[in-house]
């Protein structure tokens, strides 16, 4: 029960764009508060969206392949979302791109700053820009990805002082609505949305 609530459910924009995922226990607060409705993603009604009220009338009819999903409360029996859109545009939730090993080199699109070379992730490495013995910061700016020879020789100095230079100006990434959602995109049901083609899908609106 607690591991379905942590489930990510995929957030559609108006628009029925993804923009996020959150949890099922998130997606169910923003169902009973009317910020969401729930996108069905299966049987023959596909695609319909439903509020709390049609959710729960669903839930009680839940086709046997996805019993397995409810979630039993005291009164009610629901069905764990998978998709939700969102009912009002201003919520979107625009969360910054957080600060990992693993966002640096989505940023950097896995390619070493210095050679240029694009390199699986076990054999990149995060090099400070600005030497930390020197006083630079970890942080976007100065953190870029590189592969390990290029980080050893660049080893404690400025790139100027070893006459490398960087591929890209390292920033904060920009917020992108898909920005490293694929990497964990496993449920089949988000594909048709978050796939390249997804415009090849109607979708009543
Ligand atoms: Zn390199």
């Amino acid at each position: 029960m607690e591991m379905l609530l942590e489930r990510p459910v995929l957030v559609l924009n108006r628009l029925w764009q993804p923009v996020h995922t959150c949890s099922v226990k998130r997606a169910l607060k923003l169902l009973c508060l009317g910020h969401a409705q729930v996108v069905q993603t299966e049987g023959e009604s596909r695609y319909q969206t439903h509020d709390i009220g049609s959710w729960v009338e669903y839930s009680g009819e839940a086709p046997s392949s996805i019993a397995a999903d409810l979630i039993h409360s005291v009164k009610v029996a629901l069905c764990a979302p998978k998709i939700i859109v969102l009912a009002i545009y201003d919520r979107i939730p625009r969360k910054e791109v957080k600060f990992t090993r693993q966002n640096v080199f989505l940023r950097d699109k896995h390619t070493c700053q210095y050679c240029a070379k694009v390199f699986i992730e076990r054999e990149l490495n995060l090099d400070h820009v600005h030497p930390r013995g020197k006083g630079g910061k970890t942080c976007w700016e100065n953190i870029v990805t590189s592969c390990i020879p290029c980080n050893t020789r660049k080893a404690n100095r400025l790139p100027r002082e070893v006459g490398m230079r960087l591929l890209n100006e390292p920033r904060v990434p920009k917020w992108r609505p898909l920005f490293g959602l694929k990497e964990q995109a496993s449920e089949q049901a988000w594909q048709e949305f978050i796939s390249p083609d997804r415009q090849k899908v109607s979708i009543a609106l």
